[in-house]
């Protein structure tokens, strides 16, 4: 059944278009109806939005800074005032928690917080007496016109940590979000609008893979961020880069997170749960591997388990005061799907399943989208489960003799995002965060994802390009360095400061 349809409108130089022609569908995958149909944009799309951006460039690069950061002062407002709406639409499109739209959205807003800070973030540097009487000094000046492909799993956070930067830094930009989750990121623009940002800074259009190749072939976009899985973010950073673009391209992941013999079982419980199971397991820096050593398998495993099988799924679509789930779909029936072949492949290739989510049921959703949380043990280096990004609640147990054969399991991931450890023992977690080939290393902390004041360093197949998504790097990113070495002789004045 359709219910009624949300619009789902092209921003383009500061108007709202819905454009003809072909769409995808967008569902609500608490219900698995469709909600919005998401225009398949294109080359005159994208064509149509870059040339607003390249025109609203001239002004918006020689508006001074702080007045650009006020611009983010006031979106900031903006977002708190309208959190609700924004919750709810992420958790109805996507399928999150309200909880976790919450944890989200303030993940986000934390990357507003940061573009305020502006002015100060463009200092750059100098040196008097370079040579006698000749001074140096640096600049940081925008690039132009800047792309954002966004991916589903995080609707609003992750357009955030990229438009909100790259404009505060003088450019201007055109956002591309997922096509299966496209109603946030026209709700973040809608206030961004309100916040007075001069038309054709900012632009959206929507559309999957013919939008991506407009943006990454055309000669005025200067820079593409990318967030997704791995094949296409090595795609988009090939392409880009062979097209003149900066490109920072993050991809998939597969995190592994040790538990040591001597760590806090409780606790570890708790924070596995949370990594694993939390967003339905569709997570970037999901903990979706456990590596086990030694006795710790017995002492966590079975309170693992019976946390696992204690996790409510649910609708996640209602607002309050309906109760809501501990975990709510994943975002859509044939993902589901794949999750569910990976969980039998395992079983094919000898691992256990120890909790059991397959079957769940969610009687007043029938036709939703829904895997409770799932344990496999027994995993295996050799087994499909081992080696695929499942990006769904499923949890691998593999079992270590040591913290060397832990360590070296670890760092055989094609990936590189993140890495935990649990344990008592400052000596373990020392060789551990020295030696881990993970960009994002949590010590007790089971998702050491990174806020808007550090870059989010994955390594290997999980990033392609030189400087990460936040922090100072976003603003190299964002940026090109000019140095200004300068001279004078008398002229005109005289020796005046002699006077
Ligand atoms: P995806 O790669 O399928 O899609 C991401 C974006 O690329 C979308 O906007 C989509 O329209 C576009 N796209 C898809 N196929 C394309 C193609 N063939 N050519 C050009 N563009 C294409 O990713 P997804 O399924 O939306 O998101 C989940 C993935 O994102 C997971 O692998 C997850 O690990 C990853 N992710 C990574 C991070 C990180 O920071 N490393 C953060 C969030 C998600």
């Amino acid at each position: 059944m359709t219910s009624t349809l949300t619009p789902c409108p092209n921003f383009i130089g500061g108007e709202w278009q819905t454009p003809t022609g072909a769409t995808t569908p967008v569902f609500n995958p608490s219900t698995g109806d469709v909600i919005a149909e998401c225009p398949a944009g294109g080359l005159a799309e994208v064509n149509a939005a870059v040339e607003a951006a390249q025109a609203a460039f001239a002004a918006w690069r020689e508006t001074p800074p702080v007045e650009r950061a006020r611009v983010f002062f006031r979106y900031r407002q903006l977002i708190e005032a309208n959190f609700d709406q924004l919750c709810a639409t992420v958790s109805r499109e996507h399928g999150k928690t309200l909880a976790e739209a919450r944890g989200s959205i303030y993940r986000g807003l934390e990357n507003v917080e940061y573009a305020c800070g502006v002015p100060t973030l463009l200092f750059g540097d100098t040196l008097e007496n370079l040579a006698r009487k000749v001074d140096c000094e640096t600049y940081l000046q925008p690039l132009g016109v800047c792309a954002g492909i966004t991916p589903f799993n995080f609707p609003a956070m992750v357009p955030l940590w990229m438009f909100p930067l790259a404009i505060a830094c003088g450019n201007t930009f055109v956002l591309k979000p997922s096509e299966k989750v496209p109603l946030s990121a026209i709700l973040l623009g809608q206030l961004l609008e309100q916040a007075g940002l001069p038309k054709g800074v900012f632009n959206i259009v929507h559309g999957g893979r013919p939008c991506v190749d407009a943006l990454l072939t055309h000669p005025t976009v200067k820079a593409v961020s990318f967030v997704g899985s791995t094949p296409i973010a090595k795609y988009i950073y090939e392409t880009g880069t062979k097209h003149g673009k900066r490109v920072q391209a993050n991809g998939g992941a597969k995190n592994y997170i040790v538990i040591m013999p001597d760590a806090d079982i409780p606790k570890t419980v708790e924070a596995l749960s949370t990594a694993a199971f939390g967003c339905a397991g569709e997570r970037c820096m999901a903990g979706s591997t456990a590596l086990t050593v030694g006795k710790a398998a017995e002492r966590l495993l079975p309170d693992l388990v019976a946390a696992a099988r204690a996790i409510k799924v649910g609708r996640t679509d209602q607002p309050a005061p309906a109760a809501q789930p501990d975990m709510g779909p994943v975002i859509t029936g044939q993902h589901r799907d794949r999750v569910l072949s990976l969980v039998a492949s395992g079983e094919k290739e000898g691992a256990k399943v120890i909790a059991d989510g397959r079957g769940v049921k969610v009687p007043e959703a029938p036709r939703g989208f829904y895997i409770g949380a799932t344990i496999v043990d027994g995993i295996e280096a050799n087994m499909t489960l081992a080696r695929e990004e499942v990006f769904g609640p499923v949890l691998n147990v593999m079992r270590m003799a040591d913290l060397d054969h832990a360590i070296a399991q670890a760092n055989a991931s094609s990936f590189g995002n993140g890495a935990a450890i649990f344990t008592n023992s400052g000596g373990a977690a020392r060789e551990f965060k020295h030696r881990v080939k993970a960009g994002m290393v949590g010590i007790n902390v089971g998702v050491p994802a990174t806020m808007a004041m550090f870059p989010f360093t994955g390594w290997d197949e999980s990033f392609f390009g030189d400087l990460h998504i936040q922090g100072k790097e976003a603003v190299q990113f964002y940026t090109q360095q000019k140095v200004v070495t300068s001279r004078w002789f008398g002229g005109d004045v005289g020796d005046v400061w002699k006077k």
